[in-house]
């Protein structure tokens, strides 16, 4: 009874109510009615590399969710402003769906890019290049691209104290930038330093080594991703008449770098290359779509596309892993 009578005063004092009898309007300003929704957040959903906009997604946001119009837009609309980054996840029919983090207010809309599952993205092949699916189909990895510029350090001696030759090096310092830039999708550059000491590990920085030993039965050796590693080629095993190593085994060790695995097939990155005397080498069509998918996604994502929670913060940091790259021809 006392909530009544007190929200009939609450009521009186907004509305004017009284014992104005003379018919005339109150003379009290309308009150404004709170809306429903006083928290909304703009965004877009568009298509990944390409750009395009992404009609009819859905996008579920911790306890909202919105459509999206005919140009991708979506409003998410709320009584209060969450208290935390935004849980999103982000579906529509012929794309990978995304899971992700909006953190809030922000003074951009939000844009979420979605993967069409249609040529020239294949699944499989971004599996294999991308989380090791080649090798390790049932222990798919999270993301280990680069976050940062990088350092190549080419040592000029190999492990018995042998001088490199100069044209093995002349061509490293040809084709290692190249080849990191496009693995890299142009994000990233690779600055190029020579010596013949030893090198700290430390962040940004690849050392390159060379061996000559007999029983190292493979062109190289080489970490995978993350912000700085290391690659040991075997000079003489995989080599190109004169030149001790293939330029196609150099593009194929920076892609593991990068954070590239094995793929199967024609590719820079299949797991049964024997090196060969390729002139010019480049990363294929395939290879260079997704590894730009990729580099599109924060270090740590995680198959299909989550992101790692606080992945706006996150760098590559930790130890990468290590393959061994061909065989005996
Ligand atoms: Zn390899």
């Amino acid at each position: 009874m006392r909530i009544a009578v007190m929200t009939l005063a609450v009521v009186c004092l907004l509305s004017g109510c009284g014992d104005d009898s003379s018919g005339r309007a109150p003379t009290q300003p309308t009150p404004v009615i709170p809306t429903v929704s006083e928290w909304t957040l703009a965004g877009r959903v568009t298509a990944t590399i390409s750009g395009e906009p992404v009609a009819g997604a859905t996008i579920a946001a911790t306890d909202v969710t919105a459509t999206t119009d005919g140009a991708g837009r979506f409003e998410l609309k709320r009584p209060l402003a969450p208290v935390s980054p935004l849980e999103v996840t982000v579906s529509a029919g012929g794309y990978l769906s995304r899971e992700t983090q909006a953190i809030h207010p922000r003074a951009t809309p939000l844009v979420v890019d979605i993967i069409a599952e249609r040529t020239p993205f294949d699944l499989s092949f971004y599996r294999a290049l991308v989380r090791n699916g080649f090798e390790s189909p049932d222990e798919l990895t999270a993301t280990h691209r680069w976050t940062r510029n990088a350092t190549f350090y080419l040592k000029t001696v190999d492990d018995t104290g042998r001088s490199l030759e100069p044209e093995v090096l002349a061509r490293l310092q040809q084709e290692i930038p190249r080849a990191f830039s496009e693995w890299t999708s142009g994000r990233y550059r690779a600055t190029l330093e020579i010596g013949a000491e030893d090198r700290p590990e430390v962040e940004g920085l690849v050392r390159v080594n060379f061996t000559r030993d007999p029983d190292f039965e493979h062109c190289a050796q080489a970490t995978v991703g993350g912000n700085y590693g290391w690659i040991t080629f075997r000079l003489d095993y995989c080599g190109c008449g004169s030149l001790r190593i293939d330029p196609r085994t150099m593009w194929h060790e920076v892609g593991h770098t990068a954070g590239f695995w094995h793929v199967r097939g024609d590719f820079v990155m299949d797991k049964y290359f024997e090196g060969g005397c390729t002139a010019f080498p480049a990363i294929t069509a395939p290879e260079q779509y997704h590894a730009r998918v990729a580099y599109e996604r924060p270090f740590g994502n995680i198959d299909p596309d989550q992101d790692p929670v606080w992945f706006h913060m996150l760098r590559a940091g930790e130890a990468p892993p290590v393959v061994t790259c061909g065989g005996r021809r």
